[in-house]
Formats: C-alpha cells, sequence, structure tokens
C-alpha cells in the first residue's frame, strides 16, 4: 500500500518555517536540528526536505539526488559534531523509527543521531 503523507506533522511545520528549530546544517534536500526533548549530550535529527513518512518510503521512492543529499547530511552532521571514530571521536548511534512496532512518533522520515555519552545496549531485552 502506498504511503499518505500527512502535510501537518510537525517536521513538516519545522520545513515550511511556521514552528522553530535550532537548526545544525541545511542542504538541497535535508534539514538537521537539535531535539527538543534531547536524550544524550548530542541528540539531532536529520530530515529530508520532501514528503517521505520513513525509511522504507525515502528509500524506494526518493530520488538518487535526494537520497545522496541526505546520506551526505548525516556524515556532515557527525564530521561538524566531531563524533565520527575516523576521526578520533567517540563514535554516535544512528536511529530511524517506523510505525508502531518502531514506535515512531513523527510521520517524517528522520534519522536520530545520538552521542556524546555511551549509548547502551541496541534495545530493551524482548519481555
Ligand atoms: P520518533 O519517536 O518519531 O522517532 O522521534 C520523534 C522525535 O521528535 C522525538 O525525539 C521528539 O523529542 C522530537 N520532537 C517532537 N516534536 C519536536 C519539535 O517540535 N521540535 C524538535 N526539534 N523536535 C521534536
Amino acid at each position: 500500500m502506498p504511503y499518505t503523507y500527512d502535510d501537518q506533522n510537525i517536521f513538516a511545520k519545522i520545513l515550511r518555517g511556521e514552528i522553530p528549530c535550532t537548526k545544525v546544517l541545511e542542504t538541497d534536500h535535508a534539514l538537521a536540528f537539535t531535539d527538543i526533548a534531547p536524550k544524550a549530550p548530542h541528540h539531532v535529527l536529520v530530515i529530508p526536505k520532501g514528503p517521505y513518512v520513513c525509511h522504507d518510503h525515502f528509500a524506494l521512492d526518493a530520488s538518487d539526488a535526494e537520497i545522496a543529499d541526505f546520506t551526505r547530511a548525516i556524515g556532515k552532521v557527525c564530521a561538524q559534531l566531531g563524533i565520527t571514530p575516523g576521526a578520533d571521536g567517540a563514535g554516535y548511534r544512528l536511529i530511524s523509527n517506523a510505525g508502531s512496532d518502531g514506535v515512531q512518533e513523527v510521520p517524517h522520515l528522520h534519522v536520530h543521531i545520538l552521542a556524546g555519552r555511551n549509548i547502551g545496549p541496541m534495545v530493551m531485552a524482548a519481555s
């Protein structure tokens, strides 16, 4: 089933400038800004500017230019934050939640970049 994009989601409003954000980086096809409720010393969200609900939607429907730009924007933010292991940074975790089991709150694709402390176990143990 194709995705239906809700243009009233909070990140769509940020992209339209209706809600402020603390911008970290902007490119042709991507925007990065700090999370309003940070879970780590560095907590940056990177979003594509296009109307994509989650990662598989973007991966299958976005143009090569959008995918390249978004992927490179993530790398640029990591470099900007000084967290890349390849440059003696202490590392980071990328998370992209999708749908109900993925516990996605905002239905516009976003990647969380979490860094600045040990981020801990990848997921909670099954109960
Ligand atoms: P999700 O659970 O969808 O993967 O994550 C959504 C994230 O968006 C959460 O970490 C939440 O704190 C963040 N968030 C929600 N509303 C806003 C907002 O208005 N501004 C910013 N900067 N982040 C937000």
